[in-house]
């Protein structure tokens, strides 16, 4: 690329002296592909990593049309006014697909966009959702350098980027709405599982009441869960993210985890857990790439894939001699 490149050190520097513009240029080398690129943002990352670790890290998630940017906007507004420095990250996984991001519509969080004291960052592009989440976790490090407290990162409820986000983030909450699934079953089980927070979105107007119904049903169902690590019980709670109503709860309630976590060794626990995660992560990626982009491999893949296809040759046979050949050329 022709954009200028600095040394680490004046990224570094520029990030701790919460310099945006090299925030924003340090996250575009880590989202790179080039391999220049990619050495210098390992660079940036490690300088910076003393410096990271120091903001409460939360994981949202919830169906398109739940009302996400709109709760995120609401929610960010009312941080931002308590002092909080606030940066949002998104993960899209659907982003691969339609080549459009959920942070893509300009008209989302146009207010916090605008406001300095919040920073937000669309989804990378990326071919694999462990490429995206690699380069969402060290967007989130580089955010915290730079003096962001509150790292809100955001993902749509369509399956794998939850787990994904899990893995990163201190407190995870799921946006629902009233009636739309009534009974659990209509929600997938493992995202109520992971989550901390059930949030019923949208309770304002007609759907205040139907909301609040939900909350009861729900609070109910939760008990059924096995009981956390964290010694923590799932909460549900109603919000509008339109009206702002009990944003104020939701935000409390996060202190009252971290405060709990942190007393119980938790928090300190589960983020080590995460670190280590994050290389066995980073591993199968490294791996992957490696062998993806191996000019053996790219030469005999599309033939295999045919001949699979076919039912010419098996995919495991395949799959071995495709390994073992990588491997060869590895050690010769
Ligand atoms: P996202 O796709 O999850 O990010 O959802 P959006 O925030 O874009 O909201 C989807 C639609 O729901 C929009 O038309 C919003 O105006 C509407 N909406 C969002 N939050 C609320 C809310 O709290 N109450 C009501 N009544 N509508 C909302």
């Amino acid at each position: 690329s022709s954009r200028n490149r600095f040394a680490p050190e004046v990224y570094i520097q520029g990030i701790l002296s919460g310099d945006r513009i090299l925030l924003s240029r340090a996250i575009t080398l880590v989202e790179s592909s080039l391999e220049s690129d990619k050495v210098l943002a390992a660079a940036v990352v490690e300088g910076i990593l003393p410096f990271t670790g120091k903001s409460i890290r939360i994981g949202i998630t919830g169906v398109p049309g739940v009302g996400k940017s709109t709760f995120i906007e609401s929610f960010g507004a009312l941080l931002v006014e308590k002092g909080h420095k606030l940066a949002v990250l998104a993960i899209d996984p659907s982003s691969q697909q339609t080549k459009g991001s959920i942070l893509g519509d300009k008209t989302r969080m146009e207010t916090l966009a605008r406001d300095q004291r919040a920073y937000i960052r669309p989804s990378p592009a990326g071919s694999t959702l462990g490429g995206v989440s690699a380069k969402t976790r060290e967007a989130m490090l580089l955010c915290e350098a730079a003096g962001f407290d509150v790292i809100i990162i955001e993902t749509v409820g369509v399956g794998q980027s939850e787990i994904a986000v899990k893995g990163m983030v201190d407190f995870f909450l799921l946006l629902m709405l009233a009636g739309a699934g009534d009974e659990l079953q209509g929600i997938k089980k493992g995202i109520v599982e992971m989550c901390d927070a059930l949030v019923i979105n949208k309770a304002d107007g007609e759907m205040a009441e139907a909301a609040k119904r939900a909350r009861r049903e729900y609070a109910n169902a939760l008990h059924l869960f096995p009981a956390k690590e964290s010694f923590w019980f799932p909460q549900v709670k109603v919000c509008s993210g339109l009206t702002a109503s009990g944003l104020p709860e939701i935000w409390e309630m996060i202190q009252e985890y971290r405060d709990k976590v942190q007393g119980n060794g938790f928090f300190d626990a589960n983020r080590s857990q995460q670190r280590v995660n994050w290389m066995h992560e980073h591993i199968r990626f490294l791996l992957e790439t490696t062998f993806y982009q191996h000019p053996l491999v790219q030469k005999s893949i599309k033939e295999m894939e045919i001949g699979v296809k076919n039912g010419i040759y098996s995919s495991i046979a395949k799959a071995k001699q495709l390994v073992e050949l990588f491997y060869k050329s590895q050690s010769s």
